[in-house]
């Protein structure tokens, strides 16, 4: 399937629900041609994708698994195959813990798991994608080209019932310096953002725990963040209005992590 090779565009993983379906919608509503990556198979995504073509037409499902070498290079080339070029890459699918355990408790299979999906994908995923930015960009030198990175705020904040997923998180925030290190003299701007606590099918099974916790005061704007919330800032982070501002962390956790006394 071909798309309108002249539309920006961009690939979202994890992009046809909760956090990720945020930010398509905004990219949507900015005009960019959509892949969208998940790993539920097509006809559980087909509403979604309608909705979306619905509103804004240019959007496509390039399903598979981001831990996995072979299907991560099959999902680029789904995109590529579609756009031509794909402008913006945001690393967003992510999963925690199949279990919550106390860290020393933590199994190395769910180590493996939650470090495969959360850094190791997103890490070579990035890796792939850069190498072909930069020949687009040497091709034509107007090429516009972002990484973002949906982290968390355990990047910092220490959660000793879900080791596994802090420790992915605060190695996305090294991805992100490196990846923004060496992308700079082909301008390339990476960035992240680190999320607080956004309502998700990701954070329905402890809903009432945060609920409980926003109440009395674990963040200082007490509500729920959405998944709209963190799409309008990777919609700002990708127009260019930040072109200085590469390697840099946008916190959108309702003030979560600013300490208080
Ligand atoms: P959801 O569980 O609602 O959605 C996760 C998405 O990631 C799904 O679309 C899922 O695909 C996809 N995904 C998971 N594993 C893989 C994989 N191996 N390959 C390809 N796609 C995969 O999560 P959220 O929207 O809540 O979270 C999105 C990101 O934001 C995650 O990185 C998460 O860590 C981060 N975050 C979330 C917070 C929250 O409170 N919700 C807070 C801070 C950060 P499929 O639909 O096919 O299952």
């Amino acid at each position: 399937m071909k798309f309108d090779r002249m539309k920006k565009t961009a690939l979202i993983t994890g992009g046809t629900r909760g956090i990720g379906l945020g930010i398509a919608w905004q990219l949507a509503a900015q005009g960019y041609g959509l892949a969208l990556n998940g790993r539920r198979g097509e006809e559980e995504v087909e509403p979604v994708l309608e909705e979306l073509n619905q509103q804004a037409p240019g959007v496509i499902y390039c399903r598979g698994d981001i831990a996995n070498k072979a299907e991560r290079e099959r999902i680029l080339k789904l995109a590529v195959n579609a756009f031509g070029k794909i402008n913006l890459l945001v690393n967003n699918a992510g999963i925690p813990p199949a279990e919550r355990r106390d860290l020393l408790e933590m199994s190395e299979e769910s180590y493996d798991r939650v470090l495969e999906t959360n850094l190791k994908g997103p890490f070579f995923l990035s890796q792939a994608l850069a190498r072909q930015m930069i020949d687009w960009k040497r091709e034509q030198p107007g090429f516009e080209a972002c990484i973002v990175n949906i982290s968390s705020v355990s990047a910092t904040v220490a959660s000793v019932n879900r080791g596994e997923y802090c420790i992915s998180k605060a190695g996305m925030g090294m991805m992100t310096k490196l990846f923004a290190a060496r992308l700079g003299e082909h301008d390339i701007p990476v960035f992240e953002i680190r999320p607080g606590v956004v309502e998700t099918d990701m954070t329905s099974g402890v809903k009432e725990k945060y609920d409980r916790l926003i109440t009395d005061g674990l963040s200082i704007q007490k509500r729920w963040g959405s998944p709209e919330d963190v799409g309008k800032v990777v919609a700002s982070l990708a127009s260019g209005q930040f072109a200085y501002s590469t390697g840099q962390v946008i916190m959108v956790d309702g003030g979560i992590t600013v300490q208080r006394l």
